[in-house]
């Protein structure tokens, strides 16, 4: 590997080892031999190679999660247990984290330093958030009525069981915290799981898989396959022998997972695409306003799936907030993620450059005007921070999710109004509002149709709170409660006492 900003001497040794897939008790290559390359957004080198995983061994995989699920030890462990190893994961990983944050920024292009408080540090909350959970998974007990048996005494009540195998599936946007954000609530449940990383980034992912092993799981709790999405996705979403899949990528592949879940009746829930609106009102602080907005749409160069990526501004506002947000993108510094002064890396891949830098020019060709940026440019995966207005709300542009760095502006004149173009989109993921007028904020959040609102602040996640989609962004909710419900099926038993 060539670099010359300075890495762990344990990151420079993961990357320099054959690296393999984990299923059952062994690291294994694919059945087959195949493998495939990643590469490092920054340079656009090829980093490394994993095996790529077909449908044998996919079924291999699953087939060590069913034997995990129903026959070993951890099938008998108690709550308190499954909550202990959850802690002792998140420690481990605690240990471990710059080290996976440099796996992280090697991988996909993200700044280290903010892959250490961000993805890393996230995933570790949320998993000791679930540990919590592990001791709390409850059922109830219900008076029945039996109108049809007068006679007997009968006592019901529900279970809430564990699911089983879950066939997890994720993007390569936040590698590390998507597969936390599955793997905290099935383990927290006591399922098993097999792990599918994105294609371009394995490498977090893979490194998590030993950590679990280090805390003490038994064999197959955690199997990871690294394949493409053809192959190894396709083959764990349509297996049969998988109980719940869940998946976070695009709105169109989405689709194709959750119509292969529904031959076999799996359960599923899906993370999809956005495109969230923040929005200005006209009291709003206005610095905090561009400054929470700049932040909303070029944090992780945009690569975020509820990223605020159209600005809807109130028209008396407009020019300011934009020229403000114009300017910190003008003063962002973009370059290799290892450097820690860096605050914007590459993209993910040369594809995905090219798909954002594609929406720009149409935005030219359709009229937009630029307010900055607008190119992209190499060695590696690099796309300008680019503001564009003179945009109408039923382009492409204002439309379609971008996943880039690319913002979309437009003025609006009342509440009403910005709330109907709020909602004019397929997708319903997030959306900001940035006032301190209570009752205006009050009024517009039961209208916006989207799975959270932040109000002065945008992507504030947390670990007890549900995080899903309306319409087009998804089916289900991660995080929360709401995790634990996706995670376990409710059996009802009658018994004639
Ligand atoms: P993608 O849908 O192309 O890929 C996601 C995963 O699906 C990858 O692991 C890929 O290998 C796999 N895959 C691809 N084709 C498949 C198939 N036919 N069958 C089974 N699996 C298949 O998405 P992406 O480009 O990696 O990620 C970007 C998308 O993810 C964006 O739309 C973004 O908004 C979304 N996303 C959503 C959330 C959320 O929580 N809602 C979070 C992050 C990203």
């Amino acid at each position: 590997m060539n670099t010359e900003l300075p890495i762990l001497p344990a990151t420079r040794a993961f990357l320099a080892r054959k690296l393999k897939m984990r299923i059952g008790a062994e690291w294994q290559d694919a059945a087959s031999g195949q493998t495939m390359t990643f590469r490092n957004p920054a340079t656009g080198e090829v980093l490394g190679e994993v095996p790529s995983a077909q449908a044998q061994d996919v079924d291999r995989a699953v087939q060590a999660a069913r034997q995990a699920f129903d026959d070993s030890a951890w099938s008998r462990m108690r709550p308190r247990e499954r909550q202990n190893l959850l802690w002792r994961l998140a420690d481990l990983m605690e240990r471990d984290a710059q080290q996976l944050a440099e796996l992280e920024c090697l991988n996909n292009g993200k700044s280290a330093v903010v892959a250490k408080v961000m993805d890393v540090q996230l995933a570790i909350d949320f998993l000791r958030y679930m540990a919590g959970w592990a001791t709390k998974i409850e059922g109830s007990t219900v008076e029945p009525s039996m109108p049809l048996m007068p006679e007997g005494d009968f006592h019901a009540f529900v279970r809430r069981e564990a699911v089983g195998v879950v066939g997890a599936i994720v993007a390569w946007n936040f590698p590390l915290l998507l597969a936390c954000w599955k793997l905290g609530p099935a383990l927290a449940t006591g399922c098993t799981m097999v792990l599918k990383p994105a294609d371009e980034t394995p490498l977090s992912v893979l490194k998590l898989a030993e950590l679990v092993d280090e805390a003490g799981y038994p064999t197959g709790v955690l199997n990871v396959v690294t394949g493409t999405g053809l192959n190894a996705g396709a083959a764990l979403s349509r297996h049969p022998g998988v109980d719940k899949l869940t998946f976070t990528g695009s709105t169109e592949v989405g689709k194709l997972i959750g119509k292969a879940a529904m031959d076999n009746m799996t359960r599923v829930t899906l993370e999809l695409g956005g495109k969230s609106p923040t929005i200005v009102m006209p009291d709003a602080n206005l610095q905090e306003a561009a400054a929470g907005a700049a932040m909303a749409i070029f944090f992780n160069q945009g690569q975020v799936c509820c990223a605020g990526s159209r600005l809807y501004v109130h028209r008396k506002h407009f020019d300011n907030v934009v020229a403000d947000i114009a300017g910190i993108a003008n003063g962002m510094k973009l370059g290799n993620g290892l450097d820690p002064s860096v605050q914007m890396g590459p993209l993910i891949s040369a594809k995905q450059q090219d798909r954002v830098t594609g929406y720009i020019n149409l935005g030219r060709e359709l009229g937009a005007t630029l307010a900055c940026g607008g190119e992209g440019f190499g060695p590696g995966y690099f796309v300008k921070p680019t503001v564009l207005v003179d945009v109408d709300q039923r382009h492409r542009l204002v439309q379609e999710e971008i996943f880039g760095p690319v913002l979309v502006a437009m003025p609006f004149d009342d509440l009403d109004e910005v709330v109907r173009l709020a909602n004019d989109n397929p997708y319903g993921l997030g959306a900001s509002i940035w006032s301190n007028d209570l009752a205006a904020v009050h009024r517009m959040i039961p209208r916006i149709k989207s799975g959270s609102v932040w109000v002065n602040c945008h992507s504030a996640l947390d670990p007890a709170l549900p995080f899903g989609g309306y319409k087009m962004s998804g089916v289900g909710r991660e995080m929360g409660a709401a995790a634990i419900e996706h995670y376990t099926e409710l059996k009802a038993v009658m018994m004639k006492l």
